[in-house]
């Protein structure tokens, strides 16, 4: 089966948009601000995931190996650097944050089996490089709040508090796919971007009323999952006109809540986040103490340690037209807490979950596992298991993309097939 690992990794850069064959005032008029002398400067945050078979250890690869291939190719020599006159490939293309992405990737490629490499200029703002010529990504967030409510048509029985008028504050991703140019190595102007989101969304949906204010929310139930749908049928258009094609739109309604349209119909990626509490111990049950030592490091000893682990559940599923919904959240929450959260949280996951006397609880293995024992009954709540996301630190996660094919419960890896694209 695939798994894919995440690896966090930052840096301090900075950079300037200047090519030495225009004037200063052709620089300015095409950069502005960024083309100023001597640059401007990052925090640069890096997550490299990277896909592979699980091994007999629970594991896609060593992560500490993996921490130093990342330094040694990439962030050791990014760190407090001048990257215009850094590396060759900066001097060909401007250093922006997709061709970063796609350069850290060209160096990494060769050592390590990449499938994504997101590059974070600063929290409103990131590529995501895949290893496809000069095709990237680029997301910007913002955020507006709103006032809404679920009813009329919903029960109240079912739906509780949400037909009352509430509000959020909504957090909204937008993400841009295009082609990076050769020379400036930017897929889209940022600032033009930023202006479509707020001319098209955020003017409209700030502070407003979505069922009062929002014609459209009039006659359809504005869940996030239909806003989410709105707010991309908003901006498909007019990205289009900046030359790049409308990704995805990722709206939050909370931490625990989100939603991801990829604009295709009524087809619609839900996620609910939660976490369990637990201790582990990394050490394979059939080798000595020095070996398991020398494959895990601290992890094996003897008596464990544990952390606050973060769950991240998608499902696919169809935006019902009268409820707005794709799935049943309450029955969600319910599957996630019964299989999941109420045997783990608080928990020695060797000694106390029976999967565990024998497979070692790795990130990779618990999330696998969580895979398998949610699949059938989110099958039963009429969606479909998409990903389980595992955060067991800041700087390590795992991810598991589900098939609905195979849909037995507690199988063993072998069993699994699952899909390596991110
Ligand atoms: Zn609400
Ligand atoms: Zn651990």
């Amino acid at each position: 089966m695939q798994c894919i690992v995440n690896r966090r990794a930052q840096f301090l850069a900075s950079h300037r948009y200047w090519l030495p064959e225009l004037s200063e005032s052709e620089n300015w008029e095409k950069f502005g601000p960024f083309s100023k002398f001597p640059g401007q400067g990052h925090n640069y945050v890096l997550f490299i995931s990277m896909a592979g078979e699980l091994d007999e250890y629970g594991m896609v690869l060593n992560l500490s190996d993996v921490k130093h291939v990342i330094k040694k190719e990439a962030t050791g020599q990014l760190d407090f650097a001048y990257l215009n006159d850094l590396w060759p490939e900066f001097q060909e293309t401007l250093p922006t944050t997709e061709n970063i992405a796609k350069v850290i990737w060209q160096r990494l490629a060769p050592h390590l089996p990449l499938v994504r490499v997101q590059l974070f200029e600063h929290p409103q703002l990131w590529a995501d490089y895949r290893g496809e010529g000069k095709k990237a990504t680029l997301t910007i967030s913002t955020h507006f709040s709103a006032a809404h409510r679920l009813a009329p048509n919903l029960s109240p029985e079912q739906y509780g508090k949400c037909t009352r008028t509430h509000g959020h504050n909504y957090h909204l991703e937008v993400t841009v796919e295009g082609e990076m140019d050769s020379r400036t190595g930017m897929i889209v102007d940022v600032k033009a971007l930023n202006q479509v989101v707020e001319d098209y969304v955020i003017s409209k949906l700030d502070h407003s009323c979505l069922n009062e204010d929002i014609p459209d929310f009039a006659e359809v139930v504005p869940t996030t999952e239909n806003i989410a749908r709105y707010i991309s049928n908003l901006l498909e258009l007019p990205i289009q006109g900046l030359g790049v094609k409308l990704a995805n739109v990722k709206l939050y309604e909370s931490h625990q809540l989100w939603i991801d349209y990829p604009g295709n119909g009524s087809e619609t990626f839900f996620s609910v986040a939660t976490h369990f509490s637990a201790a582990h111990r990394l050490a394979h049950p059939h080798l000595s103490l020095e070996k398991n030592k020398e494959i895990y490091g601290k992890c094996a000893r003897v008596n464990g340690h544990g952390h606050n682990y973060q769950l991240e559940v998608t499902v696919k599923g169809e935006i019902d037209s009268r409820t707005g919904m794709a799935i049943d959240l309450l029955g969600l929450n319910q599957i996630i807490n019964d299989y999941v959260v109420e045997p783990f949280d608080h928990s020695f996951l060797n000694k106390d979950v029976p999967f565990f006397g024998e497979a070692v609880p790795t990130a990779e293995n618990i999330a696998l596992y969580i895979t398998n024992v949610l699949r059938s009954p989110i099958q039963e709540l009429g969606a479909e298991l998409y990903k389980i996301k595992l955060v067991e630190s800041p700087n390590n996660a795992c991810e598991i993309y589900a098939l609905q094919s195979d849909s037995s419960v507690g199988d063993t890896a072998k069993d699994q097939q699952l899909l390596a694209a991110v």
